[in-house]
């Protein structure tokens, strides 16, 4: 069901631009987080889980799928949030749609608000499953290892070997999955992991942590310095921090969607394409074969549309 699409989509500075369409995965508008959540909603099921608690603001991508995930499953959904983050927004609707049960807290008492919350279900004889926010974690890493063998098989079919993968980092968990994929492979390339809001080294360093986790969880051994070799988060496009967006990135989303018909949104990947594209001039890459891997949020393009 994930296999997503890859295709040309452009010409820029002479490189060939190729896209991944993560955001077509066909579950409640797609998204790294669907691809995630279709591996952690199998190990609910494992686990014979009889609810599940996760952690986010209702207008997140994570919170729409999981909710909506949960609801599919006929399992009840615990969404914890805290309250600074409380704002309408097509996720929001959506994850009210889905009926998921909110529990808001201060800023300060999320990890308490979790605890609690786990706890007193465990009390009433309930089984729940805790996803963190995100969906970070092996199961979310292990869905971009993934990906990044589709991305592969794309590769060999059609002949071809892409130099630089773009895409937007948030967790870290896609891209420390992507990282693990070209480490099991062995392969020379760049994965480059635009920062949407974490600074380095702090962002980078999740990054390692998540893809260290994985791969002692998976077995495969690595060393540390070599697979920081091949970790590259930028931080430099952040613009200052979670869906802070500039007049540049907006005019990219609008051309985008006019010359390809793909909605981008604001904080993630409207942001990284523009980050990209950035990158890609002040390090004057030219004639090489680029894939960028759209992450999903379209109900976050059509809060953008409105506000507009
Ligand atoms: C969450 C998200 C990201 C970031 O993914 P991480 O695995 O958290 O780094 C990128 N794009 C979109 C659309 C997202 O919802």
């Amino acid at each position: 069901m994930t296999n997503t699409p890859i295709y040309f989509l452009d010409l820029f500075e002479d490189n060939r631009i190729y896209i991944k369409r993560e955001d077509m995965i066909p579950f409640s508008f797609g998204g790294n987080k669907a691809r995630k959540a279709v591996r952690f909603m199998k190990e609910a099921k494992e686990k014979n889980a009889d609810c599940i608690v996760t952690y986010g603001s209702f207008s997140s991508n994570h919170c729409r799928i999981i909710a909506n995930a949960a609801a599919q499953a006929g399992l009840r959904c615990y969404m914890i949030s805290p309250e600074s983050e409380e704002v309408e927004s097509f996720n929001s609707d959506l994850t009210a749609l889905f009926g998921a049960v909110r529990v808001i807290c201060p800023l300060d008492r999320v990890k308490e608000t979790i605890d609690e919350t786990l706890a007193q279900l465990e009390a009433e004889g309930r089984r729940p499953y805790f996803i963190m926010g995100g969906g970070h974690g092996v199961p979310g890493t292990e869905a971009f290892v993934e990906c990044y063998e589709e991305i592969r098989e794309y590769e060999k079919e059609q002949d071809i070997f892409f130099d630089y993968i773009f895409h937007a980092s948030g967790t870290g968990t896609t891209q420390s999955g992507l990282v693990c994929g070209q480490w099991i492979a062995g392969e020379e390339r760049k994965i480059i992991g635009i920062s949407i809001a974490r600074k380095n080294p702090r962002g980078r360093d999740v990054v390692l942590e998540s893809a260290e986790e994985y791969l002692q969880f998976a077995k495969i051994p690595y060393e540390k310095e070599e697979l920081e070799k091949i970790l590259h988060f930028t931080d430099e496009y952040i613009n200052g921090g979670y869906g802070k967006s500039n007049e540049k990135i907006q005019t990219v989303i609008r051309e985008n969607m006019i010359k390809y018909g793909i909605p981008m949104d604001e904080t993630y990947v409207g942001k990284a394409f523009w980050g990209m594209k950035e990158w890609m001039q002040k390090e004057g890459i030219r004639g090489k074969n680029v894939l960028f891997i759209h992450t999903g949020g379209t109900p976050l393009f059509f809060d953008f549309l409105r506000r507009e």
